[in-house]
């Protein structure tokens, strides 16, 4: 998987200003580690599980592949996850919850609080909360 500095304005599956990467680790770059709040983790795990939700409801294209975590070699992952925030939308692969879990990665603070406030993938109010940001996708396709 590809490496992108935290809060970075592009990744792989999304660029823009209002784009926020975060998580996209690789074992040739040191990252933050540290505790997070347990029901950080616990909500970040249901964003991931939703993630195909998440992926139609932005607009976002499918990235077919799968990835292995360059750190241990164990979790296999394919899909990414968005977490709004306001004008911001953060974008993570869906293997960020593993990286919290397993091996201690502590994301920016911001991120964290997103997490903990935006509504999950699959709900009206997640549509709705990144409806602009679609907007922005499918324009850039010239679907709009
Ligand atoms: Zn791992």
């Amino acid at each position: 998987m590809s490496w992108y500095r935290d809060m970075a304005t592009d990744c792989m599956v999304v660029q823009g200003d209002h784009v926020r990467a975060i998580g996209w680790l690789s074992d040739k770059h040191p990252f933050p580690a540290g505790d997070v709040p347990v029901e950080f983790l616990v909500r970040l795990k249901e964003f991931c599980r939703r993630w195909g939700h998440g992926v139609d409801a932005l607009g976002w294209g499918m990235f077919r592949g799968r990835h292995r975590c360059e750190l241990c070699g164990e979790c296999v992952a394919g899909g990414n996850i968005g977490v709004p925030a306001d004008d911001v939308l953060f974008a993570a692969p869906e293997m960020v919850a593993h990286y919290v879990e397993t091996h201690r990665y502590a994301p920016p603070a911001e991120f964290v609080a997103a997490v903990l406030s935006a509504p999950l993938p699959g709900t009206p109010e997640y549509a709705e909360a990144v409806a602009a940001f679609r907007e922005i996708e499918l324009r850039k396709f010239g679907e709009l």
